[in-house]
């Protein structure tokens, strides 16, 4: 089963796409993920990937759809994935469709979370993370149950991503709102799209998910 998770920065896809990956099996693709791989790995795509996100843009379509491509070719995708932050143009959306009728492949299901843009804000800039094990916390809404430690892995160093401040995630919500809020309407207009309540609780959000999977 394959499935792309719709919404801008802070919708909680990356947090649902990690339950999927634990409920189902598949495996999460989030481009974002790969680029910050890219950044503290030092290459020159690291370099261009740095620039581009801490301005709040959007990388070049023709690098990213050949990064999902060969993403997808990897041995581990063949039980189904999850795309997180991958299409976000309509010319990515569009060499996706092709990308995967070629290598035999097809979306089972598109799901748009639903939120409020103004709420995004305080979310994106009050997250952070476990440093070892990548558990997410947020200064407001879910602090560690012991001040300072995961309650996951008991780990004490957190991280927070360099484009989560006030101003790069203006930059981020407007980028979404030009570019990628117009393919919402492309998967609508072929009937391929269902949408979920995205400020509930994340257990809300996992069960309106999974009642839109394809049994
Ligand atoms: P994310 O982790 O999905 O919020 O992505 C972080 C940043 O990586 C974005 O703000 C963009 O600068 C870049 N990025 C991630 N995915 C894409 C994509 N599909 N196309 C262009 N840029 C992307």
């Amino acid at each position: 089963m394959n499935v792309l998770l719709l919404g801008p920065p802070g919708a909680g896809k990356g947090t649902q796409a990690k339950r999927l990956e634990r409920t189902h099996g598949l495996v999460q693709l989030s481009t974002g993920d790969m680029l910050r791989e890219a950044v503290a790995s030092g290459s020159e795509l690291g370099k261009q990937a740095k620039a581009v996100m801490d301005a709040g843009r959007l990388m070049p379509d023709d690098l990213m759809i050949r990064m999902i491509s060969q993403r997808i070719d990897q041995p581990d995708c063949a039980k189904g994935f999850i795309l997180d932050g991958f299409p976000r143009t309509i010319a990515q959306a569009e060499s996706l469709d092709e990308m995967l009728s070629e290598k035999g492949l097809k979306l089972d299901s598109v799901i748009k979370m639903r939120v409020d843009e103004e709420a995004l804000v305080e979310r994106i800039t009050g997250r952070f993370s476990c440093a070892n094990c990548g558990a997410g916390y947020h200064d407001k809404f879910q602090r560690p149950k012991v001040e300072g430690v995961c309650d996951t892995c008991g780990g004490a160093r957190f991280t927070r991503r360099a484009d989560d401040n006030e101003e790069t995630v203006r930059a981020r919500l407007a980028e979404y709102r030009e570019q990628t809020a117009p393919i919402v309407r492309y998967y609508k207009e072929k009937g391929a799209l269902t949408s979920v309540e995205g400020m509930a609780s994340i257990d809300q959000v996992a069960d309106e998910i999974e009642a839109r999977l394809p049994t």
